[in-house]
């Protein structure tokens, strides 16, 4: 009897909790695209391989799946029952395969304790925040958060960075006509870029109906600082004669970073195919999902996803700016997000494609894209329970 005993417990030892097997897996970090078997031990990955033989306690088969690293939402609006724009983030994110997820400026310096007691802390996912220069964050999009001036206070925005490390990973400043005055928009964006300055985080800056064009604005933004809604088709957007204006490849071309942050009203396919066509894409392939799009037409983030690579995007791109891009610029790299490299939490997101189907821009147009459908979704190892596609009128 002892020898089969030794023999299983020698196999135990090796035993995996679960192994993904057979699927395409697409880990830009880790420069992996191709058939390869993963496996989760004691909620970590314990290897990544052409074939992971021996014993696990579970196989889910892959085989015509995508295996992701946990999708990383860059740009969203989940403060839940306190803002007016606040979706779920468990409903709207993590039970459609996003496993951290950066809200955008929903909250400001006078809101971010409930955020982080009623949001950020209960979620099960990992949640971020680029914090709103406005110390009343975005309650309410008929009252613009920076009409009056003075809730701009740079001492509290940069005391809750200060006291909020792991989550504060930036600010948010947004420059449209109905949030700042017309008459003050540099004063209010050279106070948030001190801001940033003075925390050493990046400013992140939503356009559509801005003041100005954006070649008065995008001189302002230094290196890591990021322009919010870039195919938005609104006016000053970052087209000239349907082309990609010189002045937004000069920012590019010195560090300033590009979210597509789809939104309620700021995909437009017209401005997004020629950018794309060009080879513009997102640094940050973001939804930008709220409590007023999350029912359409943003629905999710690998719906948004889905619409950039039917515009032309080729999918590695766009996987690795809503994997590990977004997880390097909100810090959270180290943490196993956005990889899926062994040894680090397994953070899991497998997908299928289901076919094709119609979906709109913010503008209504409409552009035939595939379905991409989490089937399996791990957070450090923990199965998340899936919640079905809310488009097509379910
Ligand atoms: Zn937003």
């Amino acid at each position: 009897m002892s020898a089969p005993a030794d023999t299983r417990s020698d196999a135990a030892s090796a035993v995996h909790d679960l192994v993904l097997t057979g699927g395409r897996v697409l880990d830009p970090a880790n420069g992996i695209d191709g058939r390869y078997d993963v496996a989760v031990t004691d909620g970590r990955i314990s290897a990544v391989a052409p074939s992971i033989e021996g014993p696990a306690t579970e196989r889910i088969d892959c085989t015509g799946r995508l295996v992701l690293p946990g999708l990383v939402e860059g740009h969203t609006h989940i403060f839940e029952h306190v803002s007016k724009v606040g979706a779920n983030p468990v409903e709207a994110h993590l039970r459609r395969g996003v496993v951290a997820a950066a809200d955008a400026g929903t909250a400001g310096a006078s809101t971010f304790a409930a955020f982080k007691k009623f949001v950020v802390e209960p979620s099960g996912m990992r949640i971020l925040s680029f914090l709103n220069v406005s110390v009343l964050g975005l309650i309410d999009f008929r009252f613009g958060e920076l009409l009056n001036p003075d809730t701009l206070v740079a001492e509290d925005a940069l005391q809750v960075a200060e006291e909020n490390p792991e989550i504060v990973k930036g600010f948010k400043i947004r420059l449209s006509e109905d949030v700042v005055p017309s008459d003050q928009w540099r004063t209010l964006l050279e106070k948030s870029l001190a801001i940033g300055e003075q925390a050493g985080l990046p400013l992140m800056v939503h356009i559509g109906e801005t003041p100005e064009p954006l070649t008065e604005v995008l001189p302002y933004l230094r290196p890591g600082d990021i322009i919010a809604h870039c195919y938005t088709g609104k006016p000053y957007n970052i087209l000239v004669d349907g082309k990609v204006q010189p002045a937004v490849a000069e920012a590019r071309a010195r560090g300033v970073l590009f979210d597509s942050a789809h939104g309620k009203s700021n995909l437009s396919f017209d401005v997004a195919r020629p950018a794309i066509a060009e080879g513009f894409l997102p640094d940050i392939a973001s939804s930008d999902t709220s409590g007023r799009n999350w029912r359409g037409p943003v629905f999710d983030l690998l719906t948004s996803l889905s619409k950039l690579v039917a515009l032309g995007a080729p999918l590695p791109e766009i996987i690795k700016r809503a994997t590990i891009d977004p997880a390097r610029l909100l810090g959270i790299a180290d943490e196993g997000y956005g990889a899926l490299t062994v040894g680090n939490p397994a953070h899991v997101t497998v997908v299928e494609e289901v076919g094709e189907q119609l979906l709109p821009d913010a503008a209504g147009n409409s552009i035939v894209a595939p379905r991409y459908e989490p089937v399996t979704v791990l957070h450090a190892g923990a199965p998340v329970d899936i919640v079905p596609w809310r488009g097509l009128g379910a």
